[in-house]
């Protein structure tokens, strides 16, 4: 790519419905729905920029090694992913949830979470897990998973479980109960920090109306 043109990763689903306004702010429209279409590469009503349709837990990978030169990615996955190489200049208020731990109802979290005693946890994110009990004095054992984490408790893999709660309906919908807060999520802007020397003309203006979109100017 040169430095005329423009490469940004989204993930399908609410980051990108929720992106679609900001991108719009800065003048930039996708030709396509990426849930419609079958492509990876989408382009834009601006022939110099073109956004690659990405895993969610990949945008700080794409970014970091320059394939593209900034995405939005949720803060659960740059914590778990560590945002090396990358400039997280913005916090973009979208896609917010909350990193919760949650068991079965009925289960005595209180009891079972008393520091020293051992607990399992399936997860998505071993490392907010893993650093979360370690700071209670909690010792686990953490179970990776991909998804369904709800799953878990109920059919005996786990004790509990760390995962993203936004209405709470997917919990209580499988006889489930939040019992912790970990931490508040939302959706950052990561910028490759080479291309946003290289590239700063084009990048900042995006940033800028961004920012401004994100009412945070
Ligand atoms: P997949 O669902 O394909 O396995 P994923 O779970 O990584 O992939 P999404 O569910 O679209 O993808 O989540 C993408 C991002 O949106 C997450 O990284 C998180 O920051 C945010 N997110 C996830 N769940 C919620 C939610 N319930 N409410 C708001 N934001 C959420
Ligand atoms: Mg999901």
């Amino acid at each position: 790519m040169t430095a005329e043109t423009l490469t940004i990763a989204l993930s399908k689903g609410r980051i990108f419905d929720e992106t679609l306004p900001l991108l719009a702010a800065a003048g930039i429209e996708p030709v396509e729905n990426p849930e419609e279409s079958r492509k990876l590469i989408i382009g834009t009503n601006l022939p110099n920029v073109r956004l690659v349709i990405v895993r969610a837990s990949d945008v700080p990978t794409y970014v970091q090694y320059g394939a593209a030169d900034f995405g939005i990615a949720g803060k659960d996955v740059l914590i778990e992913h560590g945002g090396d190489g990358l400039y997280q200049p913005l916090d973009l208020q979208i896609a917010k949830c909350r990193m919760m731990v949650a068991v079965r109802k009925g289960f005595d979290y209180a009891a079972a979470s008393q520091p020293g005693n051992r607990l399992r946890v399936a997860t998505k994110y071993p490392d907010i897990a893993a650093e979360h009990f370690a700071g209670k004095g909690v010792h686990v054992d953490i179970i990776k998973l991909y998804g369904s984490m709800e799953l878990a408790p109920l059919v005996g893999l786990s004790d509990a479980i760390v995962d993203l709660v936004s209405t709470g309906g997917t919990l209580k919908a499988n006889n489930l109960e939040a019992v912790e807060h970990i931490v508040d999520i939302s959706s950052r802007l990561v910028v490759n920090k080479a291309a946003l020397k290289v590239k700063h003309a084009l990048i900042q203006p995006i940033i800028n109306a961004f920012a401004e979109a994100a009412g945070q100017s």
